[in-house]
């Protein structure tokens, strides 16, 4: 059996051309960890932080935070998994790859009835879609909320999740093509914010009520206007940098309103072994029973994750992306 393997590696951080197809040594297995074989792996905007030194991460690096595959080797150590299961893992870097060692700890076995290409899909998006909308804000029925690209990768399962928990959706896109998707999704109202003021339409729809809650991943060239669309004790959930990271804020702007500010990463409310599996739990059952619909919006090989970042820093994912392995 090769002791190297096909894997995308960046030297440095950069621009996409830091991204290399090399060969590289194959991971051996260790106690404590099993060896996948990967089949897919997800592309995700922290991928392309970590590649343009938004994130620092130690150099060389293997890009990638999930994938789904078979398990090829088991470490002693390990329980609950066997050589040949089909699963799903998150992991901190290392899964653009042909193999990759996985930390059971985040590892959960695919339904069989379930494709790996679907698992993929699911875990870093759906995940933070679904502990956003339950642990950030807790989503109710009769809340009016906003969703910022919505028609994007987490924003469409942001959409379809604040719906399926009672609330009305406003979501935000840039053009009518992701508006229908976005729609389709079940935003039951849309703002172009790239051309439309958005405090000024949230507050048309709601009869000057505002909303609830505002789900914001754009991040910089948002927060005033997600900020300006909440109501008196209202909730803004900041996660993501997808147009640049938020400057600084003073932190007296929260008490006109009593505004509730989070910046929340994903890894924090799947910290335990047990949140983990029961969240993976409830999203594949989501998922199963078709009341979550993850999108596969393009799929590239390997040797093409460059195509890949291009891709998804040109703004113009409307769901996964993901790596063929
Ligand atoms: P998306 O598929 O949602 O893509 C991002 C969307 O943002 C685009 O489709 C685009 O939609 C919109 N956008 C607005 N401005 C820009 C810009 N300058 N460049 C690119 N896109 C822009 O991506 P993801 O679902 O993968 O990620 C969405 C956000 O969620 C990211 O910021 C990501 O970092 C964050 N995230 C955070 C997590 C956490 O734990 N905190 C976990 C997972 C994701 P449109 O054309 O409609 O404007």
């Amino acid at each position: 059996m090769s002791s190297t393997m096909k894997a995308i590696r960046i030297e440095k951080p950069g621009d996409v051309s830091v991204i290399k197809y090399l060969d590289i040594p194959k991971p051996q297995i260790e106690k404590n960890k099993m060896l996948v074989k990967n089949k897919f792996a997800g592309v995700n905007f922290i991928d392309t932080y970590f590649r343009t030194g938004l994130y620092i991460a130690d150099m060389p690096m293997v890009l990638g935070r999930e994938g789904s595959g078979i398990v090829e080797e088991v470490g002693s150590d390990v329980t609950g998994f066997e050589t040949g299961s089909r699963v799903a893992y998150l992991s901190p870097n290392n899964a653009y790859a042909e193999y990759i060692l996985v930390d059971p700890e985040k590892a959960i076995i695919v339904p069989e009835q379930m494709a790996l290409d679907t698992a993929s899909a699911s875990l870093i998006q759906g995940l933070t879609a679904l502990t956003f909308v339950k642990r950030a804000y807790n989503v109710k029925k009769g809340d009016v909320v906003l969703v910022h690209a919505a028609a994007g990768g987490t924003g469409r399962l942001l959409v379809q999740l604040c719906k399926h928990y009672g609330a009305t959706v406003i979501g935000t896109t840039s053009n009518e093509e992701k508006a229908k998707l976005a729609t389709d999704a079940g935003a039951d109202h849309i703002i172009y914010y790239t051309r439309e003021d958005v405090p000024t339409r949230v507050r048309e729809i709601t009869n000057g009520q505002m909303v609830n809650a505002v789900f914001d991943g754009v991040g910089k060239s948002t927060f005033q206007a997600s900020f300006d669309s909440l109501r008196r004790c209202g909730t803004l959930v900041s996660f993501g940098n997808a147009s640049g990271k938020v400057p600084p804020i003073e932190i007296n702007i929260l008490s006109k309103g009593n505004i509730v500010l989070l910046r929340p990463m994903l890894y924090d409310y799947i910290y335990t072994r047990e949140e983990f599996t029961e969240a993976c739990s409830t999203l594949f059952d989501l998922v199963e029973s078709g009341s979550l619909k993850v999108n596969i919006c393009k799929e590239f090989d390997l040797k093409d994750a460059a195509d890949a970042h291009r891709f998804i820093e040109a703004g113009k994912t409307t769901g996964k992306i993901l790596l063929r392995v």
